[in-house]
């Protein structure tokens, strides 16, 4: 048996343990004892001490209540206040998912009510609150995780002896090296490689949407990348730039774990899947199928900000907010006994925005930052937020006032979501009329996933959805927009209306089917908020062409004149220039290097020299392909 699992049993009463396992870092104890499953805090804490590590004891499947029993059981003890809409049995793992409106209700004052299921039932409850929108996403992740519960246990116990397990790799010399195999002086399939004597870490694996062919997908053909020897997968955040190619890797032949937070497992999720619809709509062969999508799925091993975890022998990682979009992280890796700490901080927004608060700066070491460049000139630097936001809220009204529509084409995540709450804080100020807001296709789909997880939000949101009662996504005046049909009728009615919709450049989607319905009316708005790419009608339109010709279904071309007004508003989920420098000036401890990514060439290059300059510390800007020794 495993060294840490024998020290924890001479902790407890070992006739009482049945079963002892891993669940990634963490240690579960399995007892057929009830008086033992319902006291055992005490003994718990001390052995807790000792091997500093998470332990927690379930009752053996043969002490839980039988599940018919149990759920009677549950129905008559629990409060109808509390208003339960799923209960949920984890049979492999002794767990009773308890999902209520009123979660308060189910746990009860000091956790009286926690104690009183476990006592009445022997399961151990988890009480989550139920999402406000139903999400068929999140529901389908579930199910396939309670469908694949054996066989997720066996994977938690093997991601766990790896940990713990001791050295797999026999070396003398402790280092750390950091290989580029994408985003090396680019924007696009962000993926680094970490290596140490006893470990092989895959930080992100993305694609690069903007390339074609190779060209797209990283690096995985150099010299020093063999999928057979990574031990795991960390992931920043869910764009499709981080996490694109990571189902391709389970293709071939990856089982071990990915770490990521909830809403990024989700996100990505939703990201992949619609890959793999485009594909198949464009008649193209998908780079990987919903069957890997599933597997990446399976090997998740979610975690909170600030929450440590061992994933390796000797790297022990933290996710930190990062505030670029809901769930997104930092990834903060201590290597060896303090050998060396590394601040991977992938993409960040150091402004606090209506959802999420700005990056965090405090760390308990670091030596070396890998920092995003994206605006990293020293032209980068974009109008402040707040102007912006008035920009926008003047746009808004201006063409409510004379009865338009408005019309802004975002991309599925982040931006439409920070937009619904700047529409919900103008009508709650009194500044606009509460008029309706169309949210069609993936931006629908991607704001239930947020009031999902409001913990993620920042502390005003957060309070305010908890304590007032008061959810932006909620507002009664947003719509659901799902077919066709309901499309053509927004377009054809003469109501007043703001539309969000995909695709942000105006490529394809809903969007594109809006604009055709709107262009030529000039009272209507069309408002850009993100990127827009060479050749998209998005930068051709605001690059001023008056007319734009579209294939028509049945062959030929239809003419369509721009006469709505065009504004773009700069506001973005990256840091720009003014940022990254307030980040790095605000960093404790200050690093003592700082390598540029994530940011085109010039870009990488201006930032890495300003920095040099400003704050004395070592600078790089590397390619794809280098490898650079970190100590
Ligand atoms: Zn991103």
């Amino acid at each position: 048996m495993e060294d840490i699992i024998k020290q924890v049993l001479e902790f407890m009463p070992q006739d009482d343990i049945t079963d002892a396992a891993f669940e990634g870092a963490n240690l579960v104890l399995y007892t057929k004892n009830k008086h033992f499953f319902l006291n055992c805090s005490d003994t718990v804490r001390k052995a807790v001490y000792a091997v500093k590590k998470r332990i927690e004891v379930r009752p053996d499947p043969a002490l839980c209540m039988v599940v018919e029993d149990a759920e009677q059981e549950l129905r008559k003890l629990i409060d109808p206040e509390a208003k339960i809409d799923l209960i949920e049995w984890d049979v492999q793992r002794s767990i009773v998912i308890i999902e209520a409106e009123n979660p308060g209700v189910v746990i009860g004052k000091g956790g009286e009510g926690l104690h009183a299921i476990k006592e009445a039932i022997s399961w151990v409850p988890v009480i989550k609150r139920t999402p406000p929108i139903r999400s068929e996403l999140i529901e389908n992740i579930r199910a396939s995780l309670y469908k694949n519960s054996d066989k997720r246990r066996k994977f938690l116990h093997e991601t766990g002896k790896r940990i713990y397990n001791g050295w797999k790799r026999a070396h003398k010399h402790e280092w750390v090296r950091l290989s580029y195999l994408g985003s090396g002086r680019q924007v696009g399939r962000s993926c680094l490689l970490l290596q140490t004597p006893e470990s092989r870490i895959l930080l992100d694996c993305g694609i690069d949407v903007s390339q074609e062919g190779q060209e797209m997908y990283p690096y995985l053909d150099s010299p020093d990348f063999r999928l057979e020897e990574i031990d795991a997968i960390v992931v920043s955040h869910a764009h499709l730039d981080h996490t694109g190619f990571l189902p391709y890797l389970f293709k071939f032949g990856y089982k071990g774990p990915v770490y990521c937070t909830l809403p990024t497992r989700d996100i990505m999720t939703l990201l992949q899947l619609d890959t793999v619809k485009i594909a198949r709509h464009e008649g193209q062969e998908p780079l990987y199928t919903s069957k890997e999508i599933e597997d990446v799925v399976l090997h998740t091993i979610t975690l909170d900000y600030e929450e440590v975890t061992d994933i390796t022998p000797d790297v022990r990682i933290t996710f930190y907010n990062s505030g670029h979009m809901l769930g997104s992280a930092m990834v903060h890796l201590h290597v060896g006994n303090g050998l060396h700490n590394i601040l991977y901080t992938a993409d960040i927004k150091y402004t606090n925005t209506f959802l999420l608060s700005k990056a965090h700066t405090k760390f308990p070491r670091l030596e070396t930052v890998l920092l995003e460049a994206t605006y990293g000139g020293r032209d980068n630097t974009l109008p402040p937020m707040a102007e912006q936001n008035d920009i926008f809220a003047g746009i808004i009204k201006k063409t409510l006032d004379r009865n338009g529509k408005l019309l802004m084409p975002v991309l599925g995540s982040g931006r439409g979501q920070e937009v619904l709450a700047h529409i919900h804080k103008l009508v709650r100020d009194g500044k606009i009329e509460p008029v309706p807001v169309y949210v069609d296709g993936m931006v629908w789909d991607i704001t239930a996933i947020h009031t999902a997880y409001p913990e993620f939000l920042n502390p005003q949101m957060r309070n305010q959805i908890f304590h007032k009662d008061d959810n932006p996504f909620l507002a009664e005046y947003i719509r659901q927009v799902g077919s066709n049909k309901e499309r053509q009728k927004i377009i054809e009615s003469d109501e007043r209306c703001i539309i969000l919709a995909t695709s942000g450049m105006l490529t394809g989607g809903a969007s594109v089917e809006y604009l055709k319905g709107l262009a030529e009316q000039k009272k209507n708005a069309l408002v850009f908020s993100s990127y827009l790419g060479p050749g998209s009608y998005g930068r051709r339109i605001h690059d001023g062409e008056k007319q734009l010709a579209f294939q028509k279904a049945g062959g030929g071309q239809d003419v369509l004149n721009i006469n709505l007004e065009v504004h773009k508003i700069e506001i973005t989920g990256h840091a720009d220039r003014r940022e990254l420098m307030q980040f790095v000036s605000h960093l404790q401890p200050r690093p003592k290097r700082i390598m540029f990514n994530h940011g085109e060439q010039s870009r990488c290059l201006d930032i890495a020299s300003s920095m040099h300059k400003k704050f004395r510390v070592e600078t790089l800007a590397p390619k794809n392909l280098d490898a650079i020794r970190l100590r």
